[in-house]
């Protein structure tokens, strides 16, 4: 059956998510589809009074079920139910998730929601496996650290990757033993609020999932806030991460997770497959139209090789598959929204008169929908806004060097650290780089994330606070409580 749909045929679940049943309000918010501009539903906006229904359904729950006392091995069934019905339903997600996001609906099937149930099963193996700790102590008495549930977890996601940045904040939380409150993107609701709508149906407690819809500065504000919120797990830019932590900081202490933005440098020596290069760096910048948080904007190279290299990733920016996302024949994303692609042509438009050289694309598509051309510019100004500025967008900017030392300045970005990609065939100067790289991820000929879920993501500087994915993520999900026993 073909996957291709028409918007006009879904059905938007558009209310909030409270205690497992659908919560409607005035549509306040309006959601578009990128692809062509039209109006797919509204959305209400949930206000502190229904943040605090939330929270309070959340505790609720907790308290009903015993979830975070459940033997462990039942909370990883239940949520093995959850995440076998997210693959059972995984075409009507896969279009909910593509219909208002940049993501094609075939690599919204493939990718996104099989990875979200499967991280979703990865970490439920935690619940039975991960433990306390005994500690030596004195003959006389016995210690150790025991580990448990913050309570309620608040979660916001953006609107890049909705279903899977659902998936990195609940798995780890619900596995710990948590509930949740999640605000996903006012851009892209619908994919996360039927995701919860699925839990319930798979056998979840109703209310260990709530889903509030609404804007950052009211509703997501409102959440970061609420005195029942034991843990804040936000992904989005460093500007509103700033806005949470100050947050944060006036309404009462509480841990957060920032997964924050990016500007991340893809560093080619001489001695480096070039093809293969070329092909991973070309990948880096355009999945998802460059609107992902560790797109590879920034590509440094040996200057021997600059010509070849320039050439061979061009060849690779060529686009013959830009289509709305609900084609299944899509592969290239459009932009979210007109404003982020009028920031585009300004940024690629300041670098120009930089002095900037454009070697492939520079505008936007001649189509219909907000598409932007992959774009190379060579002979940036290291003021310019394009090397400096996370763009959101596919725009590669290319830098040389000629000693390695100024391959790791030009590298290092004074506020971000997400990610960096490495390119050479010399293994001692690979674990040279490594060790100098300013980034919470390297990845070496290759540029992106594998399906093994165990290698943790997060950023340095600027780009985030503390870790998702992996052992980390389960672990920031639970705190540590110290017993020490006179015997
Ligand atoms: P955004 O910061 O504008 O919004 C993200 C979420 O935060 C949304 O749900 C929004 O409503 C909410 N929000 C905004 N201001 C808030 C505030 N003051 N208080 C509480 N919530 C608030 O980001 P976006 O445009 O949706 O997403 C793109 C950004 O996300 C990029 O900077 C990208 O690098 C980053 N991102 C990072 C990662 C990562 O793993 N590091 C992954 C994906 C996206």
């Amino acid at each position: 059956m073909s996957l291709s749909f028409d918007p006009q045929s879904l059905s938007y679940p558009a209310g909030h998510f409270i205690g497992g049943a659908r919560v409607d309000g005035p549509a306040a918010l309006e959601v578009l589809a990128p692809s062509d501009g039209r109006v797919l539903s509204g959305i209400p906006v949930a206000d502190a009074g229904t943040v605090d229904r939330a929270v309070t359904a959340a505790q609720a729950a907790l308290d009903a079920s015993g979830w975070a006392g459940l033997a462990p091995r039942a909370r990883l069934r239940a949520l093995h139910a959850w995440a076998d019905l997210i693959d059972a339903e995984a075409e009507t997600l896969a279009r909910l998730e593509s219909v208002a996001s940049s993501r094609p609906v075939s690599q919204a099937l493939a990718g996104d929601v099989r990875n979200t149930a499967e991280q979703i099963r990865f970490f439920a193996e935690f619940a039975d496996k991960e433990g306390g700790d005994l500690v030596p102590t004195s003959e006389t008495s016995m210690g150790f650290i025991a580990s448990e549930p913050y309570g309620v977890v608040g979660a916001i996601t953006p609107w890049n990757f909705p279903i899977s940045m659902a998936g990195w904040k609940m798995g780890p939380a619900l596995a710990a033993g948590n509930a949740v409150v999640l605000k996903p993107s006012e851009m892209t609701p619908f994919s996360t609020l039927y995701m919860a709508e699925l839990s319930v149906r798979a056998g979840l407690p109703e209310g260990l999932i709530n889903i509030v819809l609404g804007d950052g500065p009211v509703t997501g504000a409102a959440l970061v806030a609420h005195p029942g919120i034991g843990k804040v797990s936000f992904t989005g830019s460093t500007r509103a991460g700033a806005a949470i932590m100050e947050n944060i900081a006036r309404t009462g202490i509480k841990p957060m997770t920032l997964e924050l933005g990016g500007k991340s440098p893809q560093v080619v020596f001489a001695d480096a497959d070039l093809d293969l290069a070329a092909g991973c760096i070309a990948r880096g910048i355009m999945a998802n139209a460059g609107q992902v948080c560790v797109a590879g904007s920034r590509l440094i190279f040996a200057r021997e090789v600059a010509e070849e290299l320039a050439g061979r990733i061009a060849e690779k920016m060529a686009v013959t598959d830009a289509g709305p996302t609900w084609d299944e024949a899509s592969g290239y994303s459009p932009i979210i929204s007109e404003k982020q692609l009028g920031r585009i042509e300004s940024i690629v438009s300041a670098a120009r008169d930089l002095g900037a050289e454009l070697i492939c694309g520079g505008g936007r598509m001649d189509r219909e929908g907000s598409f932007y051309q992959p774009t190379l510019l060579a002979g940036v100004d290291d003021r310019s806004p394009a090397v400096t500025e996370e763009i959101f967008g596919p725009v590669l900017t290319m830098q040389s060097f000629d000693e390695e030392e100024e391959a790791v300045a030009l590298a290092r970005h004074p506020t971000y650290g997400l990610c960096s990609g490495l390119f050479t065939r010399d293994l001692s100067r690979a674990m040279r780089m490594i060790r100098k790289l300013e980034s919470g991820t390297v990845w070496v000929n290759r540029y992106g994330r594998s399906t093994d879920h165990i290698l943790p993501t997060g950023g340095w500087k600027e780009s985030g606070l503390g870790k998702d994915l992996g052992r980390e993520a389960y672990l920031a999900n639970r705190r540590s409580k110290s017993v020490l026993i006179d015997l």
